[in-house]
C-alpha cells in the first residue's frame, strides 16, 4: 500500500511516467475483436495499466469517469505480428549505445507505423538486436516487441550469395554446422545468448550454379535440440527438395514459399506439410522485388507470383496456416501494402488476412490466452486503422496509432 501511495504522490508532482496508471478509452467506428467474432459498430476500448478492461459497442460499456478519450479513433484491431524480419541493415549498429531517439525513428520507419506491435528476426547479429530489444524492454526505446532466432545456422561452406555483403565480422559468426553435434552445440549457444527460436537455411547458393544442402540428420538434430527448450524452428527451404527435407527434419514454420520451381507444391506435398502443423510465410512482395533487381521481364515475375500464389491456395485448402511475414530489413522496401494486395490475390479473405497478422501467431507462439485478440485481460496492443480492411485489404498498413502494453509507439502526423 505504501508503494502505490508513493508512487500516487510521484504522479501527482510529475516526475514519473504514470500512463500505465491511466485508464483510457479508444472509441472506434468499427472493432474487430478477433477474425471469427462478429464486429462491433460505434465500439470502445477501455485498457489499464498495460490490458484491455472493456470492448464493446459505446452504449453499453460503462466507460469508468477517470478516464482519458484517446485522440487516436478509427477501425481498431488486435496488435499485428510480422513473423518475417531482419534487422540487418546498418542503421541499427550500436544498437546499444545508438540515440534512442535515433532508434525509434528507424523502428517507427521499417515497423511501428504499420501496426507491429511484435516482431520476429529471422536471422541478424543476435547480440545486437537483443541490445535493441533490452532498450526497448527496460523503457528507453519506444518499440516493438523484438523476438529473433539470432544467428541461423547454414549448410557448411554454405552462406548464401545474396548476403555476402554483411560485414565480415559477422559472416566469421555464422553457424556452418557439418555434424549433428555441432548442430547440437550452435542451437545450445544461439538460445543460451537469448535467441527464441533456430533458423535453418537447408539449401542454399553461395555462387553461380552451386549448391549446397543441409543434411537431413544436421537439420533434425538441431530442430529436436530445439524443441527439446520448447522453441521454434524456422527454416528457408529455396526448393521442394529443402521443404521435403524440412518436413522430415520437424520444421514448424516456412519463412518463404519457393520460387521458380516447375510446378506449385502438390497435393502429398501439402498433406505431409499440414499433418505436421507447418506454418506458411508467403513473403510474395520479397519475390516481386528481387525479380525486378535481377532485372526479369514484368511478364516473367506475373508467372513466376502466380505460382507462388496457387501454391498459397492450394496449403490453405489442405487447411495450412499462413503467418504474416514480408523479410523487411532484407527488403528495403518496408511498406507491406503490395503483400497484403498479393495474399488477397491467393484468395485470402480480409479476416484470413487478419487471423495471419494476429490469432494465428499468437497460436503458435502459445500466447493465444494473452495476445492476438481484442478482449477484457489481454495485452494492450491495438492498432487502429484509418480505412476498414474488408473495403480494402491495402487499410491493413493505413495505421493512424499503434499501441503496445497500453503505450502509444507510433501516432500517424
Ligand atoms: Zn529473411
Amino acid at each position: 500500500m505504501r508503494y502505490f501511495a508513493f508512487v500516487a504522490v510521484l504522479c501527482a508532482i510529475g516526475g514519473l511516467d504514470c500512463a500505465r496508471a491511466e485508464t483510457v478509452a479508444i472509441h472506434a467506428t468499427k472493432i474487430y475483436p478477433a477474425p471469427d467474432k462478429p464486429t462491433i459498430a460505434d465500439g470502445v476500448v477501455v485498457i489499464r495499466d498495460g490490458k484491455i478492461t472493456a470492448v464493446g459497442p459505446r452504449n453499453r460499456v460503462k466507460i469508468p469517469k477517470d478516464a482519458r478519450v484517446s485522440e487516436c479513433s478509427g477501425v481498431v484491431t488486435a496488435g499485428f505480428q510480422n513473423s518475417h524480419v531482419h534487422f540487418t541493415e546498418r542503421i541499427w549498429d550500436d544498437a546499444s549505445s545508438q540515440p534512442a531517439k535515433d532508434l525509434e525513428r528507424h523502428l517507427e520507419a521499417m515497423l511501428t507505423r504499420y501496426g507491429f506491435t511484435t516482431v520476429f528476426d529471422t536471422g541478424s547479429d543476435g547480440a545486437n538486436t537483443i541490445a535493441l530489444r533490452t532498450r526497448i524492454q527496460n523503457g528507453g526505446v519506444r518499440g516493438p516487441r523484438i523476438l529473433t532466432v539470432g544467428l541461423p545456422l547454414y549448410p557448411p561452406d554454405g552462406i548464401p550469395s545474396y548476403i555476402n555483403d554483411l560485414p565480415p565480422e559477422l559472416l566469421a559468426k555464422m553457424h556452418l554446422p557439418r555434424t549433428v553435434e555441432d548442430a547440437r552445440a550452435d542451437v545450445r549457444a544461439n538460445l543460451a545468448a537469448g535467441a527464441d527460436a533456430t533458423k535453418l537455411f537447408l539449401h542454399t547458393s553461395p555462387g553461380q550454379g552451386v549448391v549446397t544442402r543441409m543434411s537431413a540428420e544436421v537439420a533434425r538434430a538441431a530442430a529436436e535440440e530445439t524443441h527439446a527448450r520448447s522453441k521454434l524452428v524456422f527454416s528457408h527451404p529455396t526448393s521442394v527438395e529443402g521443404v521435403r527435407t524440412a518436413i522430415t527434419a520437424g520444421v514448424d514454420i516456412l519463412v518463404h514459399t519457393t520460387l521458380g520451381e516447375k510446378a506449385p507444391w502438390d497435393a502429398e506435398l501439402m498433406r505431409q506439410m499440414t499433418a505436421k502443423k507447418m506454418s506458411v510465410i508467403p513473403t510474395f512482395k520479397l519475390w516481386k522485388y528481387e525479380l525486378r533487381k535481377d532485372g526479369a521481364p514484368e511478364e516473367v515475375i506475373d508467372k513466376l507470383i502466380g505460382a507462388t500464389l496457387q501454391e498459397l491456395r492450394n496449403f490453405i485448402s489442405a487447411g495450412g496456416q499462413v503467418l504474416f511475414g514480408t523479410d523487411v530489413g532484407y527488403m528495403h522496401e518496408y511498406d507491406p501494402t503490395d503483400e497484403y494486395v498479393y495474399m488477397a490475390q491467393a484468395n485470402m479473405t480480409p479476416m484470413q488476412i487478419l487471423a495471419s497478422l494476429t490469432t494465428a501467431p499468437a497460436e503458435r507462439w502459445k500466447e493465444d490466452q494473452r495476445r492476438g485478440r481484442l478482449v477484457p485481460s489481454a495485452d494492450a496492443d491495438l492498432v487502429v486503422l484509418a480505412g476498414d480492411p474488408a473495403d480494402d485489404v491495402r487499410n491493413f498498413a493505413q495505421v493512424r496509432c499503434t499501441i503496445r502494453d497500453g503505450k502509444p509507439i507510433y501516432r500517424a502526423p
